[in-house]
């Protein structure tokens, strides 16, 4: 991934004219009044026997005095001019003379004399002086609280990654990643990308297309608009995009489905207005929406109710955007989702996202390459097999396999080796599978015994069933919530036949039939097979139509995912349960037919389990003997290394 320089990072707003420059010029107007208003009062100042002089001469109206030992006289409207001399032009209508008093006792007794002799018959009020700052304060204070927590609220908001969230006047604004100018050595391209090819055969198309367009439209062509990467999470949609964009060597914008989804109304579409718009600034140039999902789904259908009219906003907003630009403007949508199921159809008609590429789990070829992809920056010894490696990783995707070779080299760390070995490779998948080993989780005797003997009877029935997984190893030591697990190699395969269902079906029972036919009582450690068993036979019964009594029947509904009905009466209700029970209760007793005529090579194995806890597939065959059946995936690979078919 590019590091962000400050040629590629996401350009910031310099500080241009905006909204809050204009809050910030009001705010200081609005202080600025208040100072001045509070000054306006007094506008001349004047000794004390001046205005004993002028109480006398009987121009005040009336006198306000205050606690700080000074006083404020009205001047009457008609001696106005007399006080003020030249100046009077411009004053209020009453303005007043500012004086400092010594005492006011002794100005008590002044103003009660001069009311005597009716020289003053105005009023005298006594006031607290407030200090200036104080008034400007209590006024402005509730207005500034009120300022910082709308900034704050509208931070909290808007927070989240990109340069959107910095300032809370660009909620509006799209929060997309822009990767451009990246150099060479942080740019990634397809050979970054390992297996996948015919995505990249599709994807290699559009950078033709960003690289000479006019190729294309000479002849009359329009260039897609987007493309959308189907796959399950991790299997490199990001990183095709990515590498598209590297290829290609234009702006990368990168957006999440969703980061436009925000709890106000609107702001979604105006980021999918305003993302468009940059892109337009930028063309040629990629933007690519992970998790389409998110904003995609189909309108009208939400399960909640009420429908989510936000979302649907910036739905119709992208679709808007979408049509809006010409094909030869430059832009090309790649979006990615696990659900193109759910996504609403307007979306997917051709003109929009034109294509879909779908990007599957890696096979085992694949994972060969993508091991080697991840492998380059490690340092490793010569026992890493990286076939092995690959063989014991079915059903992992790309993301997991990066995460294994990283693991390993943590692993490797941490007992302080020089190289990354064989040994932690394995621990590493291990420990992804089937999380941390527990090594310190207390167990009785009777416990270890009754774990060995539950995984002796999985590993029993997978050695002589001819369709269940081979076996790889067994281990009693607990790990994450599991007490003991056993390792296998799945075939890789297109279509499972009804048998191969049934043996796996009756190797996952073959734990609690052990513990019932050798313990004599059963207990909890066998609830996730169970579980897995059970729905294992509702599948096969109520969706493949593989019951005897109700042959080729299919209750599966592709399209209603959210119906509340069966769509079966009740009857066939029961008869789904029976039947149900009746293919478990058979596999279970197969199970056990199994492992009473394997009685001894089970107790051994058990044994040995006790004393070692972890045990390989070599030892069980040192048991038993060479496994009667030999799995595809083997003959493939031994069929490989014959014709030296090497990735
Ligand atoms: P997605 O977008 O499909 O969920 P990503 O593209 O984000 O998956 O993949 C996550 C990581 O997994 C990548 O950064 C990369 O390290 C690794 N990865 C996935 N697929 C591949 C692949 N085909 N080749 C190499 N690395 C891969």
């Amino acid at each position: 991934m590019p590091i962000e320089t400050p040629n590629n990072r996401p350009k910031i707003n310099k500080p241009k004219f905006n909204l809050s420059w204009l809050y910030l010029i009001i705010g200081f107007s609005f202080l600025i009044l208040i100072f001045f208003n509070n000054n306006n009062s007094s506008s001349k100042e004047v000794t004390y026997s001046e205005f004993k002089e002028m109480v006398q001469n009987g121009y005040a109206d009336k006198i306000v005095a205050y606690n700080d030992n000074s006083l404020d006289m009205f001047v009457k409207p008609e001696y106005v001019q007399k006080v003020f001399k030249e100046n009077y032009k411009g004053l209020s209508r009453s303005p007043s003379v500012h004086v400092e008093v010594g005492s006011m006792n002794a100005l008590d007794d002044f103003l009660t004399q001069a009311q005597k002799d009716g020289q003053f018959n105005g009023s005298v009020k006594y006031e607290k002086k407030s200090d200036i700052w104080s008034v400007v304060l209590w006024n402005t204070l509730p207005i500034i609280i009120l300022i910082v927590a709308y900034i704050w609220l509208m931070r909290r908001m808007s927070n989240g990654a990109g340069g959107g969230g910095a300032n809370p006047f660009n909620v509006g604004k799209s929060k997309a990643q822009v990767y451009e100018n990246v150099n060479n050595k942080d740019r990634i391209t397809f050979k970054d990308v390992a297996g996948q090819a015919e995505a990249k055969q599709e994807v290699e198309e559009i950078v033709e297309f960003l690289k000479n367009p006019e190729k294309y439209t000479e002849l009359g062509g329009k260039i897609p608009k987007g493309a959308l990467l189907v796959g399950p999470p991790g299997t490199g949609k990001t990183l095709l995009a990515k590498a598209v964009a590297g290829e290609a060597n234009v702006p990368f914008f990168s957006m999440s489905g969703s980061d436009f989804v925000e709890m106000f109304v609107g702001v979604g579409a105006s980021r999918v207005r305003d993302l468009f718009r940059q892109a337009k600034e930028k063309a040629p140039c990629i933007v690519f929406i992970d998790e389409i999902d998110a904003v995609g789904r189909a309108r009208g259908k939400n399960p909640s109710m009420g429908g989510n009219d936000e979302r649907e906003n910036t739905l119709n907003q992208l679709l808007t955007e979408m049509d809006g630009f010409k094909s030869n403007s430059g832009v090309i949508i790649l979006a990615a989702t696990n659900r193109v199921d759910m996504l609403d159809k307007a979306l997917l008609r051709a003109g929009r996202f034109d294509r879909q590429i779908h990007v599957d789990l890696p096979d085992l070829n694949e994972r060969v390459a993508v091991f080697k992809v991840h492998m380059r920056p490690l340092k490793m010894d010569e026992t890493v097999d990286i076939d092995l490696l690959a063989r014991q990783t079915p059903g992992f995707s790309g993301a997991d396999i990066a995460n294994v070779c990283n693991e390993a080299a943590l692993i490797a760390a941490r007992h302080s080796k020089k190289a990354i070995s064989k040994q932690d490779f394995s621990d590493a998948i291990d420990r992804i599978v089937g999380g941390l080993e527990k090594k310190t989780k207390i167990m009785t005797a009777d416990e270890k015994r009754s774990i060995a003997i539950h995984e002796a009877g999985h590993a029993t029935l997978s050695w002589f069933l001819e369709h269940a997984d081979p076996l790889i190893k067994v281990t009693i030591v607990p790990r994450g919530r599991a007490l003991g697990a056993a390792w296998y190699l799945p075939e890789e395969r297109q279509i499972t036949t009804k048998e191969q269902m049934l043996d796996e079906m009756c190797a996952l029972l073959g734990g609690r039939a052990a513990e019932d036919l050798f313990i004599g009582h059963i207990s909890t450690g066998a609830m996730n097979d169970l579980e897995r068993a059970t729905k294992q036979a509702y599948s096969m019964i109520a969706y493949i139509g593989m019951s005897e009594k109700m042959p080729n029947l299919s209750y599966y509904s592709s399209t209603d995912e959210y119906s509340f009905q069966k769509p079966y009466s009740e009857k066939t209700a029961e008869l789904i349960d029976s039947e149900v029970q009746r293919m478990i209760n058979g596999q279970y007793e197969r199970a056990k037919q199994l492992l009473s005529e394997h009685k001894e090579g089970h107790a051994q194995l058990a044994q040995v389990l006790i004393e070692r806890e972890v045990i390989m597939a070599d030892d069980v065959e040192k048991i038993f003997g060479k496994r009667p059946w030999t799995s595809r995936t083997e003959e493939i690979l031994a069929e490989e290394e014959k014709i030296g078919k090497k990735v």
